[in-house]
């Protein structure tokens, strides 16, 4: 391989990692919470708010959901974003959890 192409070839490599790294965190997001870590049980979320165990928390009301909660940080159309009782990973706007309080 002769010196020209040598560099296009490695210039054409590094341009393709430098885009990769942004390209991949894009498309996957934020990791989702999971309803079987620690924070998730204890507070009883769960991804979708009709599955909400009725007789551990009898103040649940159907009308309650993660994107209407004060906490939920996310724009209104979002499906996932983050919520103050779980850090870094997003829960789901149709969730809920115990700790639920009404948005203003
Ligand atoms: S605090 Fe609010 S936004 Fe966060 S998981 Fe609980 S109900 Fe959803």
């Amino acid at each position: 391989m002769d010196a020209s192409r040598r560099r296009w070839v490695n210039l054409a490599v590094i341009s393709g990692a430098a885009t990769a790294a942004p390209r991949a965190f894009a498309q996957g997001g934020p990791a989702h919470v999971d309803e079987a870590d620690e924070q998730a049980v204890a507070l009883g979320y769960k991804h979708d708010a009709t599955k909400v165990d009725a007789a551990r928390f009898p103040k649940h009301d159907a009308k309650q959901h993660c994107a209407n909660c004060s906490f939920f940080q996310g724009n209104p159309t979002d499906a996932w974003a983050g919520c103050a009782m779980f850090g870094r990973k997003h829960i789901a706007a149709a969730g809920w959890c115990n700790a639920w309080n009404k948005a203003p």
